[in-house]
C-alpha cells in the first residue's frame, strides 16, 4: 500500500487509524449485521454515534450544557446564508471582518438578507493578515460579528479572537476547528465544514449557544432554522450519517492523542518545520502571510518564478508529497498540515524545500 503525504486543503488527510477502523466496521457496524451506510438514522446504533460525537466535541472544547453541537448539510457555504437568515433582523447590521475570500463570500450572502457593515478588511493587501483588536470598528447596532478563524486559501489565522462585548461573535472555523484549545465560549456560534480538519465532505459541524439560536424568526424555512435542528438533535431529517460517523471517530482519535493542548503542540512543531525554511531562505521562498498572522494549518508561499513553482509541485508529488499547488486565486504553493498530517510529512517537505533550493538557487 502506497499512501502519499496529502497536503491538500480539503477534503484533506484523515487519521490512518480512523480510516482503518472504518474499513474494519464497513460490513458489520457494531454487531448490527449491516454497514452504517445502510442503517436507519433512527436506529439506536446510529443515535449513539450522533450523541457521542456531540458529547466528544463539547468535551474537547470544554463546553457545557448551554451549548449544542449540530451536524448539518450544505457545506460551510450554506452557513454563509443561514447565519444572516437566523440572526440578522431588520434595523440591525451584520458585522463582517474580512480576512479572506471566504469571509467575503459570507458577506455577500448576508447582503442578500439584510444590512451589513465591514468592520475590517485586508482585501487591498491580498488578505495577508488578520486584524488587531484596535483595528476592528465595532458599532452598537450590530446584530453579530462574523469572522473567519483560519483563512484556508491565504494561510492566515486568528490566535486571539476579538472582544466584542455584548455583541454575539460568530466564527467560520472550517479549517482550524479542533486544532488547538480555544476560548470557545467567546462564540455564540461556530460553524465548520468538516472536510478540512475533522472529517469528510458533506457534513458541517455547528456549535451554538442554545439561548442564541432559540426563538428566532418563525418564517424561516424549516431546514434553515438552527432551532429546529437543535430541538431534533440533528435528526429532523436524514443527516449526513457517514460524515457524522467519521467526525465522531476523529473526535475520539483527538481524545486519544491527548486532546487539543497535545494536538496543538504537535501542530506548532509541524508548522515550525516549514516556516523555518521560509525564514531561512527569504530570497527564494516568499511566505505569503504576515508573520504575526501565520496559520498553523495552511502554509502559503511562492518561489521566484511560476515555472519553479510548477516544477516544485511536480517533483514533490513524485516523492509522495501531494497536493501542494496553491489555490488558483493566490497562486504559488500551499502546504495544508491539518491535525492528521504526520510530523514526518512536514519534515520530508522541509527537507525537499532545502534540496530544491540548493538545486535552483542560481536560476
Ligand atoms: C472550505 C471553506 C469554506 C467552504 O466550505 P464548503 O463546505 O465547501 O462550503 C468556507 N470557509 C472556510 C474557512 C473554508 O476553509
Amino acid at each position: 500500500m502506497a499512501r502519499v503525504f496529502n497536503f491538500s486543503a480539503g477534503p484533506a488527510v484523515l487519521p490512518l487509524e480512523v480510516l482503518q477502523e472504518v474499513q474494519t466496521e464497513m460490513l458489520d457496524f457494531a454487531g448490527t449485521g449491516m454497514s452504517i451506510l445502510e442503517m436507519s438514522h433512527r436506529a439506536p446504533a446510529y443515535e449513539k454515534v450522533n450523541s457521542e460525537a456531540e458529547a466528544d466535541i463539547k468535551e474537547l472544547l470544554g463546553l457545557k450544557d448551554d451549548y449544542c453541537v449540530l451536524f448539518l448539510g450544505g457545506g460551510a457555504s450554506l452557513q454563509f446564508s443561514m447565519v444572516p437568515l437566523n440572526f440578522l433582523p431588520q434595523g440591525k447590521k451584520g458585522g463582517y471582518i474580512i480576512t479572506s475570500t471566504f469571509s467575503d463570500k459570507a458577506l455577500q450572502e448576508a447582503k442578500k438578507v439584510g444590512e451589513t457593515k465591514i468592520l475590517f478588511s485586508s482585501k487591498e493587501q491580498g488578505y495577508n493578515r488578520v486584524p488587531r483588536q484596535e483595528e476592528i470598528a465595532l458599532d452598537a447596532d450590530l446584530a453579530y460579528v462574523h469572522l473567519t478563524g483560519n483563512n484556508t486559501i491565504e494561510g492566515t489565522e486568528f490566535f486571539d479572537y476579538p472582544e466584542t462585548g455584548t455583541i454575539p461573535l460568530i466564527g467560520d472555523l472550517s479549517s482550524d476547528i479542533l486544532s488547538r484549545p480555544i476560548e470557545a465560549e467567546k462564540f455564540s456560534l461556530i460553524y465548520a465544514g468538516a472536510q478540512k480538519n475533522i472529517g469528510p465532505g458533506g457534513v458541517v459541524v455547528v456549535i451554538a449557544r442554545k439561548e442564541f439560536v432559540t426563538g428566532r424568526s418563525k418564517s424561516l424555512p424549516t431546514m434553515l432554522n438552527y432551532e429546529v435542528h437543535m430541538e431534533n438533535k440533528s435528526l429532523y431529517n436524514t443527516p449526513p450519517v457517514f460524515g457524522v460517523y467519521i467526525v465522531g471517530k476523529v473526535a475520539k482519535w483527538l481524545k486519544r492523542q491527548g486532546g487539543l493542548a497535545a494536538i496543538c503542540e504537535r501542530n506548532k512543531e509541524k508548522a515550525a518545520l516549514i516556516y523555518n525554511v521560509l525564514d531561512a531562505l527569504p530570497d527564494f521562498y516568499r511566505g505569503y502571510a504576515d508573520k504575526d498572522s501565520r496559520s498553523l494549518m495552511n502554509v502559503t508561499f511562492g518561489l521566484p518564478t511560476q515555472e519553479l513553482e510548477e516544477r516544485f509541485a511536480y517533483e514533490a508529488t513524485a516523492l509522495g508529497l501531494d497536493g501542494l499547488k496553491g489555490h488558483r486565486s493566490v497562486g504559488g504553493l500551499r502546504a495544508s498540515i491539518y491535525n492528521a498530517m504526520p510530523q514526518e510529512g512536514c519534515s520530508l517537505l522541509a527537507d525537499f524545500m532545502l534540496k530544491f533550493y540548493k538545486e535552483h538557487k542560481n536560476c
